[in-house]
């Protein structure tokens, strides 16, 4: 099926714009005008081979369904008019006619006035009848006649001719994935063979001398290809047939071999990695030798994945996604889907979209589209999307997103309270039982555990404690893990609740100096002695933590007016500030104990933190919440917060 020929000037792309990085809108604009309109491929398949497939044409039903009047019960044919006057005290009688009509028995004899013919559920009406009895309401006069005490209404228990689907009348659209229901309904209009959309073939390739398939050891400074797998997995999701070439190391020969059979057995390429700067060279030069028209775009304005490159080969689509696992994802998602799709004639995703509302302001840069991971938990009206792992290139930060939203390039930020578009990465969404937001510690993991056994979903946001505090209040959490000491009472936690929250006390931590084991500058003080020490030796390195953390206000206190080498590397999690120690990069810093003994380092105690629960009253009542509080008060969890160096309170 051809719609139309290859639209004028696809061949003549003007080679200036490779030195220009386009708008989204502008790139997406000029991608689809490379590829679109442009001729569907069609196969037909016997119907029972058609699960999964996707339906080409819109189909319109052959015949009526049910062909004839149909009667829907066990009884007998009648003329309603003969029973107008029947009730319980005045029996009307009626002869019977001389057929039965089965299943499948067309009926020769009409129902004449005062006549009845039994029928079968499914036998076609008979001429003259116009509804059906039930057998159970009548009752048998010798073997020729019945009784019939209740009157029946015209159309009583008969399905008409086209009642299900009528002749003509469409029975399923162009663009439907086919199931067990479609398949159904094909069956019963007689239809055998069905058109249905080719599968895209599409290549995925990886690059990288580093990347390394699973299964397979990890070489020092190797990582594993995610992205060959989740862009594989993401394109069968969206109507692709993925065929993974696997990793091709950064080898200009290689990568050209590989993909010229790739774009020779493929409708479609998809690369990822290999985009930065050198390394993008050598992509856009491979490209140009594939086929024309070539480059369309290699360079956008996103963040991440700026180095997206577009490119149509020989009419084929040739995407080189961003290397970073997120940034490939993203603009997987955003750009190339919709372009798989309508290549397999799906239609655009409407279940891989939700609106959610932002609860706090989004920074963004001006001039780019911006992606922003996010987090979805049920609010008090409708979905909420927290922003999680925001420039984070990591894998990991998948495990706690449902998806991302975009903030467009002429936006500087998107404010707190705005409703946001959220794209999905899988069309479901999955709200959590229990949503935890607010400070984290590694000892909420040892809490939620038997939760997560019992198959209740716990989403934990790390925003901070005051950030918890504040989402408490909106009613976007169920509880808020919090420490924060208030220096006028000198008292944990309490002075910061407000109505409508209460606390759950949860467990102490201590908190103190840590150092290389065996450093003879801090052994043996106290925390007060080691920092006036590591401040008097210029050659002493700290690492600091991020403004409005917890441990912050404690270093603060112990620094004073002091800005040693180091105060303005601030990690933001007490494992980071153990890494740094350990790794040699930093001499000192402050964390919690049970990281600073999960790292083996020396250990000075300064103070013991309380780390508590603000439970929004409520949600206290939920299910969820209420594990989690046994789960808190059980005692194994109690011992395992112990065996961890933490004090349960
Ligand atoms: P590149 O575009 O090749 O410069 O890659 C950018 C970053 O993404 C580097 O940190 C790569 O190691 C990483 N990366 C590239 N390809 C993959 C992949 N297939 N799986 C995981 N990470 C990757
Ligand atoms: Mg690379």
């Amino acid at each position: 099926m051809t719609e139309t020929s290859l639209p004028k000037g696809r061949n003549s792309i003007d080679q200036d714009q490779f030195l220009t990085i386009l708008s989204r809108e502008e790139a997406m604009a000029r991608f689809e005008a490379a590829l679109f309109p442009r001729e569907l491929s069609i196969e037909q398949r016997k119907l029972a081979e058609t699960l999964g497939c996707t339906l080409a044409r819109d189909i319109f039903s052959p015949i009526d369904v049910p062909p004839f009047d149909r009667s829907n019960v066990d009884g007998f044919a009648v003329r309603s008019t003969d029973l107008a006057s029947a009730a319980e005290f005045a029996p009307v009688q009626l002869t019977l006619n001389e057929e039965v009509i089965a299943c499948g028995t067309a009926p020769t004899h009409p129902v004449l006035p005062k006549t009845a013919t039994p029928i079968a559920t499914g036998g076609p009406i008979p001429r003259g009848a116009d509804a059906v009895v039930m057998v159970e309401h009548t009752q048998l006069l010798g073997v020729r006649a019945i009784e019939v005490r209740r009157a029946a209404s015209p159309g009583q228990f008969v399905s008409f001719a086209g009642s299900d689907i009528a002749r003509g009348e469409a029975l399923l659209r162009a663009g439907t994935a086919i199931g067990s229901r479609e398949i159904g309904m094909l069956a019963a209009c007689g239809i055998a063979e069905v058109p249905v959309a080719r599968s895209v073939r599409v290549a995925v390739i990886s690059t990288g001398d580093e990347l390394v398939q699973p299964g397979e050891a990890l070489r020092p400074a190797a990582i594993y290809d995610s992205n060959g797998a989740i862009v594989a997995a993401a394109i069968d999701e969206n109507g692709g047939n993925a065929v993974f070439w696997g990793a091709v190391p950064d080898d200009e020969q290689q990568l050209e071999a590989t993909m010229q059979r790739a774009l020779a057995e493929s409708d479609m390429v998809v690369l990822s990695g290999g985009t930065s700067k050198g390394a993008g060279d050598v992509t856009h030069r491979i490209i140009a030798r594939l086929g024309q028209p070539g480059i369309i775009c290699h360079g956008v304005a996103l963040k991440p994945g700026k180095p997206l490159c577009l490119a149509v080969c020989k009419d084929k689509p040739v995407v080189i996604l961003p290397g970073f696992p997120t940034s490939a994802m993203f603009t997987f998602h955003d750009m190339i889907v919709p372009i798989l799709r309508r290549m397999a004639a799906l239609p655009p995703r409407a279940d891989a979209t939700v609106t959610a509302k932002v609860p706090v302001r989004i920074a963004s840069e001006l001039g780019r589209t911006e992606f922003v991971m996010v987090s979805l938990v049920d609010g008090a009206d409708g979905l909420i999307a927290y922003p999680s792992g925001k420039g984070s290139g990591a894998i990991t930060s998948f495990s706690q997103a449902d998806g991302f939203l975009r903030i467009d390039a002429l936006a500087d930020q998107m404010p707190a309270g705005s409703e946001a578009e959220v794209t999905l990465f899988t069309p479901h969404v999955r709200v959590p039982d229990l949503v935890i937001v607010g400070s984290h510690c590694t000892g909420l993991d040892l809490v939620t555990a038997p939760l997560a056994h019992a198959g209740l979903t716990v989403r934990s946001i790390a925003v901070g404690s005051l950030g918890g505090l504040a989402a408490a209040k909106r009613g976007e959490c169920d509880l808020a893990p919090i420490h924060l000491l208030d220096d006028k009472t000198g008292t944990y936690n309490t002075p910061f609740l407000s109505a409508g929250l209460e606390l759950v006390p949860g467990w102490r931590r201590m908190q103190g100096i840590v150092f290389k084991k065996g450093d003879q500058r801090f052994e043996g003080l106290s925390a007060e002695q080691a920092v006036r020490a590591a401040i008097a030796d210029p050659s002493c390195i700290m690492v600091n933590r991020n403004h409005g953390a917890g441990t912050r206000i404690l270093i603060d206190r112990l620094l004073g007016e002091a800005r040693p080498d180091g105060y303005w590397n601030q990690p933001r999690s007490h494992n980071a500030v153990a890494a740094a120690v350990a790794q040699g990069r930093a001499d000192w810093g402050m964390t919690i104990a049970p990281v600073a003994r999960a790292s083996d380092l020396g250990f000075i105690p300064f103070a013991e933190e309380h780390y508590d629960f603000a439970v929004v009253t409520a949600r206290k009542h939920r299910p969820a919440v209420q594990a989690f509080l046994s789960a808190l008060a059980s005692h194994q969890t109690r011992a395992a917060l112990e065996s961890a160096g933490f004090r349960p309170a």
